[in-house]
Formats: C-alpha cells, structure tokens, sequence
C-alpha cells in the first residue's frame, strides 16, 4: 500500500508516519528527513538546500523529485511506502503521477491531517528530539519523565530543529497554504483524497487513519 500523509508542518505527519511504519511494515519517506541527512552530509544536494530550508521555504521541486524518485527504487519500497513531507507543490504531484506510473506502482489513498493554524505554532515550536535514538518529545505536550533524560535510551543531549523558530515557522505555514494546500483539490479530484481530525489526540488521529487505510 502506497501513501501519502499531507498537511501543514506539526500536523503530525512524521508522528503517524513512524507508527504506521512500526504496525504495517510500510516504509516511512520523509523528504525533510532525508535533506537535513544531506545537510548533515555536507552533499551537493545540501549544500543547495541549507539555506532555503533555514528561510522555511521549499525546496527546488528537482532536488526532492530526485531523491524521492532514486529512493523508490530501493528494494524495501515496494512493501508499500508513506510520504511524509512530499509532495509539496502541484508540480511534485504530477511528477509523482508520472514517476509512478513509469515504475507500475500505484498511489492508495491521500490522506489529510487538519490541523488549526494556531495550535501548529505552539506544536512545532515546542518540539525537541533525543540526540542520541532520536525519540521525539515536546515541552509541553510530551516531556521526558525526568527532566533532560531520555525516557528510551537515557541520553542527555537532545536537538531542535533549525526552522522550528517561530518566526520560521510562519513561513513554513505561508508555504503550505500558498503551494501544498492547491493538492488538496487535485486529490479530490482523482477521487484519492480522505481526511482525519489532525486536532484529535494521537492515539485517536492513529485509530481514524486505521479506519481510513482498511478500506483501501
Ligand atoms: P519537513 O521536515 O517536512 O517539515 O521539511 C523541512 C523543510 O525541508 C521544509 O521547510 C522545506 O524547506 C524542505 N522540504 C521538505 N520536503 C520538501 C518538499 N517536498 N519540497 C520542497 N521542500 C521540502
């Protein structure tokens, strides 16, 4: 089964991705996972990306349709795949169409994950992830049990996103409404789009994609 999660960033889209990575066997492509990796690398597809993703716009729509079409091809993806983060633009959803149509695979279901504007800044800006497993938790709405321990694997040194600045995070807001939310008709008009209560909590956001998922 092939996926694909879409909604503003905080909606939860890495979240339900990884469980639904965990419970199903599908493989989680998260295209912001795999460009702050590049970063980190220090690639040429990096160092093109650094900038523009510190400024919470979106990248070239050719950096991330080559990552994510070179990344399809792996032998794991064909278990079934979740995009999280991609597409992002009109011009990524066609070239997903034809690169899926090229490769004979097919796309299941669209789902959106709704989520006010005014609970996504608090969401994201008060995220943070374990240095070392990378377990993810937030100030409020998930800390560690004891403060500055990692309740899975004890770690002390924990990141935040770059772009998780509120300032940034306005930005990013900005490009999810004026270039990724035009996918949401184009979706509805193939007949592909289904929606869950991205407001609801986690377990229940996980039971409404569920249901969505067993009638696919
Ligand atoms: P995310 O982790 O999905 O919030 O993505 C973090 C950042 O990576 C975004 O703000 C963009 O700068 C960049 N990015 C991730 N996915 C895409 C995409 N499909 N198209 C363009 N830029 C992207």
């Amino acid at each position: 089964m092939n996926l694909i999660l879409l909604g503003p960033p905080g909606a939860g889209k890495g979240t339900q991705a990884q469980l639904l990575q965990d419970r199903r066997g599908l493989v989680q492509l998260s295209t912001g996972d795999m460009l702050r990796a590049a970063v980190k690398a220090g690639t040429p597809v990096g160092r093109a990306a650094d900038a523009v993703m510190k400024r919470g716009e979106l990248v070239s729509d050719e950096i991330v349709v080559g990552i994510i079409s070179e990344r399809i091809d792996q032998p794991d993806c064909a278990r079934g795949f979740i995009l999280d983060g991609f597409p992002r633009t009109l011009a990524q959803a066609e070239a997903l169409d034809r690169m899926l149509a090229e490769k004979k695979m097919k796309l299941d279901a669209v789902i959106e994950m709704k989520v006010d504007d005014a609970a996504l800044v608090e969401r994201i800006t008060g995220r943070f992830t374990c240095g070392t497993c990378g377990a993810g938790y937030h100030d409020r709405f998930k800390p560690t049990k004891q403060p500055g321990i990692c309740d899975n694997c004890g770690g002390r040194e924990f990141v935040r996103r770059a772009d998780d600045k509120a300032e940034t995070v306005k930005s990013r807001l900005a490009a999810y409404h004026g270039q990724t939310a035009p996918l949401l008709p184009y979706y509805q008009a193939r007949g592909r789009l289904r929606q869950v209560d991205g407001m609801a909590d986690m377990a229940e956001v996980t039971r409404q994609i569920e249901a969505v998922l067993d009638t696919v």
